[in-house]
């Protein structure tokens, strides 16, 4: 995950709690991808913080540390060794067809496409591959991704020699929360989030602004649950009153306001114990730095064995 600084709602939903579950059936590895950060954003400055920002989400949402070991890109020197070796494995026409490139080119607006943009699936392929990921969860913008990746695996194994698996996506179920503005995806450029670490009266006041059924104009008005974002967000939060919310919206015995308010009270509800433990590590910080000092020892050391099996049968020495 790339290290935006504070987490929302859709990365819960859509990554984090499928990487929490994951802890207890797989060997789990998460990667703070600071260098894809540079992908979009050349300022540095609060890489770090933004890093040690998420972290402690994801330590907060349930991440164990003792499980499933975290660590920054940068700090593993492997991860631009592969990089650089995967990047002649594929071509730049493969690499323009990529859909979530388009959609992020259109998306922010980027009038030309720096190389290293092009190229980061095959830094993720690196990312994935070095650790020998059989599974990787994900979000469905990253579907492609995985896609690349075990093309890349297969033509390495093909052209080298049996080293990579070729992993699989695994997607959530909810595997995208829409924006509180109504677009299909939350994201921060966008501004329509919802943060993990916000306070009851925020997600209340962020949700009294949320775009509805445009048709509902007032509380008489029959609605269209199916349409409405916040309709999704009860079906995640607040699962068992979904039937007699929809009937309520349909009928239009139960109006927009009230509607949006029992969905903050559940979603504040559902995140009361995230922002106990995230207000714990906020106040033991020198925790979360040696969890990811941990991490990184754990994490070069595979990545070092790796590379050098990579370097075996390339017979570069
Ligand atoms: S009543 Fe609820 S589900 Fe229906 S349109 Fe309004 S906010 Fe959406």
């Amino acid at each position: 995950m790339r290290p935006t600084g504070k987490l929302h709602i859709g990365h819960l939903v859509g990554a984090l709690e499928n990487w929490v579950a994951l802890q207890n059936d797989y060997e789990n590895y998460h990667l703070i991808a600071d260098y894809h950060a540079l992908t979009t954003n050349l300022e540095t400055a609060e890489l770090y913080q933004n890093s040690i920002d998420m972290l402690i989400d994801w330590l907060a949402a349930g991440i164990d540390p003792q499980k499933s070991p975290v660590f920054r890109q940068s700090q593993i020197k492997e991860h631009t060794e592969l990089f650089l070796i995967f990047s002649m494995l594929i071509t730049t026409a493969r690499l323009e067809r990529n859909p979530t490139l388009k959609d992020q080119v259109r998306d922010l607006n980027i009038e030309n496409v720096i190389y290293g943009h092009l190229g980061y699936p095959v830094l993720q392929s690196a990312d994935i591959l070095l650790y020998k990921g059989d599974v990787v969860p994900v979000g469905e913008d990253q579907v492609p991704h995985i896609e690349i990746t075990r093309e890349i695996a297969r033509r390495f194994n093909q052209q080298y020699g049996d080293v990579f698996p070729e992993p699989e996506a695994k997607l959530t179920k909810f595997a995208r929360l829409p924006g509180l503005d109504g677009n299909a995806k939350m994201s921060k450029s966008a501004g329509n989030t919802l943060l993990l670490s916000e306070s009851p009266d925020d997600i209340k006041s962020k949700l009294k602004k949320a775009v509805t059924d445009p048709q509902k104009i007032r509380k008489g008005d029959p609605g269209r649950p199916e349409v409405c974002l916040v309709y999704t967000y009860h079906q995640k939060f607040n699962p068992a009153e979904t039937s007699e919310i929809s009937s309520a919206c349909k009928s239009g015995l139960l109006g927009c306001v009230d509607c949006k308010m029992k969905a903050a009270a559940k979603i504040s509800e559902y995140l009361a114990p995230f922002r106990e433990k995230r207000s714990y590590y906020e106040d033991n910080l020198n925790e979360v730095k040696d969890i990811l000092k941990s991490g990184e020892e754990i994490a070069g050391k595979i990545a070092n064995q790796t590379i050098n099996e990579v370097r075996e049968v390339m017979k570069l020495g």
